[in-house]
């Protein structure tokens, strides 16, 4: 769906992305993270041919954005990082609006816009776009970004500033759109977001690409896994004790076969077993640390 070959943008002496290779599949949710200025925005702006690349090539369904941005835009939908709406219109007037500039034809106009309201539980259909909070406001954007029925969508922070549940909300939606067929290339800061939802996840830093694998991918090659044995005793052992029971953590899956062993030939009581893999967070937390290290060692 898209493909990015060794692409560059400097602006003005700074350069904001460096040969930057990236392929997004068909129909999967691929997140984009990084720090603030890692060059995500203008990453998702040049696949959109808003802005050009200094060097390299972008490949939108196969189109080479640099001839044929203007025909790739209508299968496109685009929710910017901010997007302010015009105060004072409905939130109909407003979708309406952009109906007219999508050249939707009346009727298929409401009907999709009465749907969409619908799946995105927002009954505020009369009031002013001015007077809504920030979480139905958001909405909206990105009602509007689906009116014209797009295949690819390109969502600058989609969460940014929504409270907990209209994030829930909205990565769900999202998930449903997937489930529609969609390609989704999100970019956010809430790893716990990304986590859940994004099929890929690409990181950058300083503009260069870090790494980009499934999530399953990336916690076995840079993240860790932690076992946790529970069980109850009637004597006193050398375990760290919780709550009445013994407790013991490892990394070592082979440990966790010994205790078990034990747990059986003493006829202890195993209480539970869990297994932790790392969060995106934490490996991108240690993943930026070492980077940052390695370029210190090297300067
Ligand atoms: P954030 O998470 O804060 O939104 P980002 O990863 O989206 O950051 P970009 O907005 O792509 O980062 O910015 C990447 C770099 O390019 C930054 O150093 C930024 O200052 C620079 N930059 C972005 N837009 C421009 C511009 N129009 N003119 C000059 N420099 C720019």
């Amino acid at each position: 769906m898209i493909e990015l070959k060794n692409v560059t943008k400097s602006y003005h002496q700074a350069l904001a992305v460096k040969d930057l290779n990236l392929t997004v599949e068909d129909g999967e949710i691929m997140g984009l993270i990084g720090h603030n200025g890692a060059g995500k925005s203008t990453t998702l702006k040049m696949i959109l041919g808003l802005i050009e690349p200094t060097s390299g090539q972008i490949e939108v369904m196969g189109r080479d954005m640099a001839k044929e941005s203007v025909y790739v835009k209508q299968f496109v939908g685009y929710l910017p990082e901010e997007s302010p709406l015009y105060a004072n219109m409905t939130v109909t007037e407003y979708l309406m609006f952009f109906s007219e500039i999508y050249k939707l034809p009346k009727r298929k106009a409401v009907a999709r816009i009465d749907d969409l309201l619908g799946s995105l539980k927002l009954p505020e259909r009369d009031r002013l776009t001015g007077e809504l909070s920030k979480g139905m406001k958001r909405k909206v954007t990105i009602a509007r970004t689906l009116l014209h029925n797009p295949t690819l969508l390109i969502l600058d922070e989609p969460n940014s500033g929504l409270d907990p549940l209209t994030s829930f909300f909205i990565i769900n939606y999202l998930k449903s759109l997937r489930e529609q067929g969609k390609t989704i290339l999100l970019s956010a800061h809430n790893l716990f977001h990304v986590e859940h939802i994004c099929d890929r996840v690409a990181i950058l830093k300083d503009g260069e690409l870090v790494v980009c694998d499934s999530m399953k991918a990336i916690q076995k090659s840079l993240g860790r896994r932690d076992y946790q044995v529970v069980f109850y005793a009637d004597e006193k052992l050398d375990y760290e004790r919780e709550d009445g029971n013994y407790v013991f953590r490892t990394t070592d899956i082979s440990q966790v076969a010994s205790v078990l062993e034990r747990i059986s030939e003493n006829e202890w009581a195993l209480v539970n077993l869990s297994v932790r893999e790392s969060a995106l967070e934490e490996i991108y937390v240690k993943l930026m640390m070492e980077t940052e290290q390695q370029k210190e060692a090297t300067s």
